[in-house]
């Protein structure tokens, strides 16, 4: 079991930035140079979406098609989420999209620790910022990051845990599920759970 994070550490709240907002943290990031990874990048991805959503969905980091674009999630791993999302009965709009680190790695690899940790504290800002009822946690660099642990997405996937206050659900990267398909029935199970959460309706299939 993984512990749920309490509140934020002394360390966190004395670092917590007092009238935050996404345009302060956007500046603060600036033309970021603060690790390697931006030795390779086209455009910094920042996020996406409803600045004031309820649910926010945090990546890993940006791929090629997100690179190019400065946006989240629109290669073909955005397109299935943003087909999760819609099967929710929402529109990419209604919520908040981000990741871990905001330049893509070299050919795709896992963010590296110190890539993580300089760049993380943003992520947490921009959390804090929107204040979601929900965090949805793309894979395990985005659950082993928020919930500051090693152990593997398996342990905790599809259970409740908490960061800072708000309920926090871990599930798999929709690029594991372009993958692996089998999964998606995991996935959409994880979702239901954030749907009734939130309060919004599962709508019955219909005959065609
Ligand atoms: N994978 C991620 O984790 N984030 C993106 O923005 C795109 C693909």
């Amino acid at each position: 079991m993984v512990a749920p994070a309490a509140g934020p550490s002394l360390f966190e709240a004395v670092n917590t930035v007092v009238d935050d907002t996404l345009l302060k943290i956007r500046e603060d990031l600036g033309d970021c140079t603060r690790c390697k990874l931006h030795k390779g990048r086209n455009k910094l991805v920042f996020g996406d979406g409803n600045p004031k959503a309820q649910l926010v969905f945090v990546g890993e980091g940006p791929g090629a098609d997100e690179d190019r674009q400065g946006l989240p999630f629109v290669g073909r791993a955005g397109k299935l989420l943003t087909q999760m999302i819609e099967a929710m009965g929402l529109e990419r709009r209604d919520v908040y999209i981000c990741n871990v680190v905001k330049c893509r790695p070299p050919e795709n690899r896992t963010p590296e620790p110190d890539e993580v940790a300089t760049c993380s504290p943003y992520l947490l800002r921009q959390i804090d910022v929107i204040n979601p009822k929900v965090i949805v946690c793309l894979g395990a660099v985005a659950a082993k990051t928020l919930l500051n642990t090693t152990r593997g997405i398996s342990h905790y996937r599809g259970e409740w845990l908490e960061w800072r206050g708000r309920k926090l659900m871990a599930t798999y990267h929709p690029a594991y599920l372009l993958r692996n398909p089998p999964a998606k029935a995991d996935v959409w199970r994880d979702l239901q759970k954030v749907m009734a959460e939130l309060g919004l309706a599962l709508r019955k299939k219909t005959k065609s």
